[in-house]
């Protein structure tokens, strides 16, 4: 996602690097660069005239004023405007006053409603919330059974038609699911409603008479990031037919070149509240702005990983591997559930990917081969406690049954042992400050 996009940009910055003064034609030159960036990544043309008129005069502006380093002043100007036209500050959501809050989820099919159902329903226990879901798709075949499927593998309550009873009449099911949560107490209510593969008008009827009956405090749109230009109509079209409060971005994870998460504010109004970045219940984030717009200009995004750190780790056990490591005792016990925590954050590609200037390193990023890891956790897993405590009883039969037990082989179990080892030398080095020229846990 996004990665053509941030490589033109990047390189639209590159002819004004290591210029003292800008002219304005320098700054022309860059600004059609990004028009035609932001072109090719499939941003609606409106969003893109405003967008590259505001950087145009502000970076004029910022030339004249004889700011210090012009070419970082543009990079920051650039910045900003990505922030705004991504919708500025991140708006909480609008809970309800009293009684359960209620959330109706809206787009076209296939586009990620019921995932998002299972993923809102996860986020929002997270955040100490009881959430039913209510299925009110009772169009697509399967619809029922795969929100039942998402509300069990998120562990909330699902409100589904029992059969002859309220079948066809998802305006009935969802009724119905705001009285149950209202007299049992649940805090939000998430209704999954039916879509089309394309907008039609009896969709949109029934999404009205839905809204109508449940008067939701906030209404979804889900839009698929892939469907490039096609985004801007369909937002339009569900903007004018049913109305909604804010929009989620679903499958960000893909190779979508950007332009539904560039325009979708700007078309229509509503703000992006969050985002989808995979078929997981955990791959789904708050939306913010900047932070997306750093992620663009390729400045990493850091405040997110941090937050999914803090999430995924037990901070007690973290400072007791630093000691550890350290004091030259960490094993590959402590090895194994540090890697364990780490995965539990997502793919490795995706974590390296919000580190700032991996951007860069894309290639390198798209061949890492994931399976790398799981083979490393396999030997690990393979060898016994007393293995993972003490390398050095490592003779040839227990390496070739580890090796035969993870599925690997002898040389990559001697790889990793002696990778740990050389890595674990480096850490004492460090604890004891003779850091050497290489630093950092090499290899590891
Ligand atoms: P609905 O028809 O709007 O309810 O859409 P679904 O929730 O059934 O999703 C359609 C397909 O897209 C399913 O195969 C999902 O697993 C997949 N999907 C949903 N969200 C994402 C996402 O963020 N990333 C990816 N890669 N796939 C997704």
């Amino acid at each position: 996602m996004f990665g053509n996009l941030s490589d033109r940009l990047t390189a639209s910055f590159q002819s004004l690097r290591g210029k003292g003064r800008l002219t304005d034609a320098d700054i022309d030159t860059t600004v059609s660069e990004i028009r035609r960036a932001l072109l090719e990544a499939d941003v609606a043309l409106p969003v893109v005239r405003s967008f590259t008129s505001a950087v145009r005069d502000k970076a004029k502006e910022a030339v004249r004023s004889q700011v210090l380093n012009p070419t970082q002043q543009v990079v920051k100007i650039v910045n900003d405007e990505l922030v705004e036209i991504l919708g500025g500050t991140t708006r909480e959501i609008n809970w309800a006053d009293r009684g359960p809050t209620v959330i109706m989820l809206a787009g076209l099919q296939g586009a990620g409603k019921t995932t998002l159902a299972g993923k809102l329903g996860t986020w929002l226990t997270g955040e100490g919330k009881r959430v039913l879901l209510v299925a009110s798709d009772l169009q697509r075949p399967n619809a029922v059974t795969q929100l039942s499927v998402v509300a069990e593998r998120a562990g909330v309550d699902v409100w589904a038609p029992e059969p002859g009873n309220g079948v066809g009449d998802p305006v009935r099911v969802a009724r119905s699911g705001v009285e149950q949560a209202r007299t049992h107490g649940y805090d939000v209510v998430v209704i999954d409603t039916a879509g089309r593969l394309g907008v039609d008008a009896e969709m949109m009827d029934q999404a009205v008479r839905i809204r109508d009956a449940v008067q939701p405090h906030e209404i979804l749109f889900v839009l698929d990031a892939m469907v490039g230009q096609d985004a801007v109509n369909t937002s339009v079209a569900f903007r004018d037919g049913v109305g909604f409060t804010g929009v989620v971005l679903s499958k960000l994870d893909g190779d979508a070149r950007g332009g539904a998460a560039l325009s979708v504010r700007g078309v229509t109004g509503a703000p992006v509240l969050f985002s989808s970045t995979g078929e997981g219940l955990d791959d789904f984030e708050r939306f913010h702005a900047d932070r997306m717009a750093s992620r663009i200009l390729d400045m990493g995004d850091l405040l997110t990983l941090i937050e999914q750190a803090q999430r995924a780790f037990d901070e007690k056990e973290a400072e007791e591997a630093a000691t550890k490591m350290a004091s030259g005792t960490f094993t590959l016990e402590d090895f194994l559930s540090q890697l364990r925590q780490v995965r539990k954050m997502g793919s490795m590609k995706k974590l390296l990917g919000m580190i700032p200037g991996m951007g860069q390193m894309r290639e390198a990023l798209e061949s890492f081969d994931e399976r790398e890891v799981d083979r490393v956790e396999a030997i690990v897993c393979s060898m016994t406690p007393a293995e993972r405590r003490d390398l050095s009883i490592l003779n040839g039969s227990r390496r070739a049954r580890i090796a035969k037990g993870s599925g690997t082989s002898v040389q990559a179990v001697n790889e990793l042992v002696s990778r740990f080892e050389a890595a674990k030398k480096m850490m004492e080095a460090m604890a004891s400050g003779g850091l050497g020229e290489n630093g950092m846990m090499a290899g590891m």
